[in-house]
């Protein structure tokens, strides 16, 4: 084992000085994790991460942001003991495709596209509620609130790749129900020339709105749904809406998963965590440095479920099955509070 890495420069040394007294407010869940667990005990842990820079690191392109193999054997594991979601910004499809996972709900566009077991009887309007088979032939629901602005988002997707052409290192990705602006390669002299541009663009369309991420500009319909409404909308489709022994876990990294980290506060139960390596305002309560470290926490989860003899009946619940056995479960779980015909009365 070699000697712990002292900071080479004062600045080093100041940022980790800054760092650890942030930690104090944000404990690490890996140093933290058996106290975690301990109030885990007995409760039915649901797991919902962000994508990009929690499962894969940021990367220059975005395109070729792959999972690394032993992040997709982790997560696989977690999900055969864990009803798993993924909640990220980018187009569903894209995700599920990164992340290549059959055991594992999808929701893309910060929560505006849902693949989830069953329609949710209480979170979001039943009519954006509709029956699908995923890619794998799975039976989901889906929930897309925001399927009247498709028009207009490929419009401002157009528009956007017409009016930035001239700046260099500009990438539009159109991630079906919202739009992101990458501009990680775009040089700073062009920076406020691309976000007037933005604006102005944007100017046309009043129903919607611009939030900032990490080198990218996310535009999406201005509507009170996002990756908090998201998480409750999941652990409600699971039949857990009711229980009051859920205990949601969600790890992410950008300023979009702090809604999901303010859902789990309101709800008072629950490990939000955020992904980063250096001070940041956040609604978590738990951090992790980076996609490592996330790795290693839910490999520890994993091996605390296997160990955890006091969580016995919901991991004989879950254990193995694939989404089709989950939806059984969760039918006849949901059959039970609601009655058959309002679940599958869509
Ligand atoms: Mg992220």
């Amino acid at each position: 084992m070699g000697l712990p890495q002292l900071p080479a420069t004062e600045d080093e040394s100041s940022a980790l000085v800054s760092y650890n007294s942030w930690l104090l407010k944000h404990p690490s869940a890996l140093d933290t994790f058996n106290q975690m667990m301990s109030i885990a005990r007995g409760k039915k842990i649901v797991v919902c991460l962000d994508y990009d820079g929690t499962l894969s690191n940021i990367v220059d392109n975005p395109e070729q942001a792959v999972m690394t193999d032993k992040m997709r054997m982790a997560l696989r594991e977690v999900a055969r003991h864990f009803p798993t979601a993924i909640i990220s910004g980018r187009g569903r499809e894209k995700v599920s495709d990164f992340v290549d996972l059959d055991n594992v709900y999808y929701a893309g566009s910060h929560g505006l596209d849902i693949a989830g077991p069953l329609r949710s009887p209480t979170y979001g309007d039943p009519k954006h509620q509709s029956r699908a088979l995923d890619r794998k032939g799975n039976e989901v629901v889906l929930f897309q609130p925001a399927k009247k602005y498709l028009p207009a988002i490929e419009k401002i997707v157009r528009t956007l790749n017409e009016k930035t052409r001239s700046i260099q290192g500009v990438m539009i990705e159109n991630n079906k129900f919202c739009v992101s602006v990458h501009f990680r390669h775009v040089r700073d002299e062009d920076f406020c020339t691309l976000e007037k541009l933005v604006n102005s663009v944007l100017q046309e369309y009043e129903e919607f709105r611009i939030s900032i991420g990490k080198k990218v500009f996310e535009i999406r319909p201005d509507m009170e749904w996002d990756k908090g409404h998201a998480l409750n909308y999941f652990i409600d489709t699971l039949g857990l809406g009711s229980s009051n022994d859920v205990l949601p876990l969600y790890i992410g990294d950008d300023r979009t998963d702090e809604d999901a980290f303010k859902a789990i506060r309101n709800r008072g139960e629950g490990f939000p965590t955020v992904v980063s390596s250096s001070p940041k305002d956040t609604a978590a309560l738990y951090s992790l440095r980076n996609p490592l470290e996330v790795n290693k926490f839910l490999t520890n989860l994993v091996r605390w479920r296997k160990n955890s003899s006091s969580s016995k009946s919901f991991r004989q619940n879950f254990e193995g099955k694939t989404q089709k056995d989950w939806l059984l479960t969760t039918i006849s779980c949901a059959e039970q509070s609601l009655g058959r015909n309002a679940i599958l009365g869509l």
